[in-house]
This record gives C-alpha cells, sequence and structure tokens, in this order.
C-alpha cells in the first residue's frame, strides 16, 4: 500500500481552547483577574483514513469543541490539526475555504441547521455553488438529486421543491448528512446526528451513515455522549472528561478492558437489556465540575470510586498505553492491574 494511504487523515496535536470568561462591572472595579473557561486542553489523537473515530463524553467534557477545532471553525488557543498532511494553522483564507470543501459537519438538530424557507434541494444545492463553481446549474441540480437519493429520500425529484416542514425529523436529518456529502468531502463530523431522532429511527439512521462511508470512502469523526451507540459504529473511541481524553484505542479493547473508573461507569451506566446482567451502577455522583476551576491533579478526583492514592489530587495522570496494550492508553494512576485489584467486582 503507498505510504500516503497510512497517514492519519486527521492528527490534532496539544488542541487546546481556553475562553475568556467576563467577570462583569464589579470583577472589572475590584480588578480580578479574568477568568478563562479550560474547555479542551492538549487533547492529540489521530483519525485513520475510512474508520469511524468517536469522542464520547457527557455534556460539557468539551467533545463538541474538540470537534469545531479539528474544523476550524474556532482558532485553538495552542495546538495543531494536521488534516491530509496539511497544517491547517498555516492556510491563508482562501487555502482554507478550498480544503474546508473537504471536511464537513452533520449537527444534531436537522431543523435548526435547515433554513425554514430554503427548499431542500436549495439547501443542499448551497455548498455545492460556493465549493463547485465549475458545475452548471443542471450538473447542480442533478448532484442534488443524486444525492437525495444516496440518502434514500427516493425519487430524489419528489423531494427537490419541499420544504424542511413538509417531511419528517428522520427525512431532515438525512437532508442535512446529503447536504453535507454535496462537495464530495473526505471527513464528516458528526455531532451527536441522531441524538434527536425518534429511536425508532435512529439505527436506520446510522445503518445509512454506515452505508454511505463505504460508497463514498468517508472518514467519521464521530461526537456522542452515548457508548451504546459509540459500540455500534466507531472503530477507535477517546473518552473525554472535563476537557481532557482520558481513555483512548481500539473500540473493542476499550470496551472489552476499560481502564480508566470513568470509562469503566460511562460503560456500566449502559442500559443492558437482559435484566440478569444488569449491573445496577449509577454514574459516579456528582456532575462535572466547571471548566473554569477544574480539580487539582486527577480531574476526575472528586467523582472517582476509586481515588485510593494520595498522589490523585496533586498530579494529574499522563495518558499511557495501558500494560500490554500499546495502542490502548488511559490516564489514570492505577490504570493498571492495580486498579483492576482494588475493584472485587471485575
Ligand atoms: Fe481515580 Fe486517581 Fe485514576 Fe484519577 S488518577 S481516575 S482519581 S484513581
Amino acid at each position: 500500500m503507498p505510504e500516503v494511504n497510512e497517514r492519519p487523515l486527521v492528527q490534532a496535536i496539544g488542541l487546546t481552547k481556553h475562553f475568556p470568561v467576563r467577570g462583569g462591572l464589579l470583577s472589572s472595579l475590584l480588578r480580578r483577574e479574568e477568568q478563562v473557561a479550560r474547555a479542551v486542553d492538549g487533547v492529540s489523537f489521530d483519525i485513520r483514513r475510512g474508520s469511524v473515530f468517536g469522542l464520547v463524553g457527557e455534556s460539557g467534557s468539551g467533545k463538541s469543541t474538540t470537534a469545531r477545532l479539528v474544523l476550524r471553525l474556532i482558532e485553538p488557543t495552542a495546538g495543531q490539526v494536521i488534516f491530509d498532511g496539511v497544517d491547517m494553522g498555516t492556510l491563508k483564507p482562501a487555502a482554507m475555504r478550498s480544503l474546508r470543501s473537504r471536511m464537513q459537519i452533520v449537527f444534531q438538530d436537522p431543523m435548526a441547521s435547515l433554513n425554514p424557507r430554503m427548499t431542500i434541494g436549495a439547501a443542499i444545492e448551497h455548498p455545492a455553488r460556493i465549493h463547485m463553481p465549475d458545475l452548471t446549474p443542471k450538473q447542480r441540480r442533478e448532484r442534488v438529486i443524486e444525492m437525495l437519493e444516496a440518502v434514500q429520500l427516493s425519487p430524489g425529484r419528489q423531494y427537490y421543491d419541499k420544504y424542511p416542514h413538509q417531511i419528517s425529523g428522520g427525512q431532515r436529518q438525512r437532508v442535512v448528512i446529503a447536504r453535507a456529502l454535496v462537495t464530495n468531502p473526505d471527513l464528516i463530523v458528526a455531532d451527536e446526528p441522531v441524538a434527536m431522532a425518534d429511536v425508532s429511527v435512529r439505527a436506520l439512521l446510522l445503518e445509512l451513515m454506515m452505508k454511505l462511508k463505504e460508497q463514498f470512502d468517508l472518514t467519521y469523526l464521530f461526537i456522542t455522549h452515548d457508548l451504546a451507540t459509540a459500540k455500534y459504529v466507531c472503530d477507535d473511541i477517546a473518552i473525554m472528561y472535563l476537557g481532557k481524553i482520558v481513555e483512548q484505542g481500539p473500540l473493542r479493547s476499550v470496551f472489552r478492558e476499560p481502564s480508566h473508573p470513568y470509562t469503566r461507569a460511562l460503560l456500566d451506566a449502559v442500559p443492558v437489556p437482559d435484566p440478569k446482567h444488569r449491573r445496577n451502577r449509577p454514574m459516579p455522583a456528582g456532575e462535572i465540575p466547571s471548566a473554569l476551576n477544574p480539580p487539582s491533579g486527577c480531574r476526575f478526583h472528586p467523582r472517582c470510586p476509586i481515588a485510593a492514592t494520595e498522589v490523585c489530587p496533586l498530579v494529574d495522570p499522563e495518558l499511557r498505553p495501558v500494560e500490554g496494550r500499546p495502542e490502548h492508553l488511559a490516564a489514570c494512576h492505577l490504570r493498571t492491574g492495580a486498579y483492576q485489584h482494588l475493584d472485587p467486582e471485575r
């Protein structure tokens, strides 16, 4: 295989995003220092070409901000994104615009993503007008119809002139996917793409996305709070907590041997249909702490059920390979056999 195909499509290196938070008039009168929300703090991962990379975490973990950093929809405070060997931070606006046609995003709320006054055909055609200026109006229309049929809205001609309110929620998400595909991208960032769909259509949408991946040779960055969904679609996953990746690796390895207590808690919270195998372990008590004032040391320590060492609140654990599994990383001082020894239920 030529070397170029072995290069990851996306490399995120030390991605960091801190948002300044203004404290209001009183704070400025008292000359208090400006506060900073550490939304994303030194996140690194590779997305293999043709794979599905899942970024998983609770609300407030920084996964959606990371997705926007990857697409350069927001500027990082620090770190790099290398897309197909190109450092996106070095690109001039025109080069960035052209690269952007190769990466598209699907948001969770299709109603908010579509202009209610624009027909479905016009909505899908819009990115083609910007990124495919050589197409004639007839060719653009044909391309839109082709995309509608690819997302199983068939015959495409019947949907072209409809408005978003005239179709169902599941069909609207198909339209959003068709719009993402129209410029022939390499990367689709799917930000909770089925979270707002009815349970009955979720599996169908995921199945469609996997079929489109093969058909159009796509790579996905898949953002979800739901490990059950991640299990269905992802090849590799990274678990985020309070702006950091706490565990990452091949999906099978992470599911089989979760090495961070937070991953373990997320897995235990996944509903199990068979009552005999129900684990009945709730998520750790408490909410994710504020990114304005993250806990010292390991950020998970106030909620960690096994924070059994005095080093946890003092030293931030680095992501390191789990014993015997070089591709599987965890950021926990007790990530190896010691952790399993402490948990008698394993
Ligand atoms: Fe828990 Fe300590 Fe591991 Fe953090 S480093 S997850 S507090 S055991």
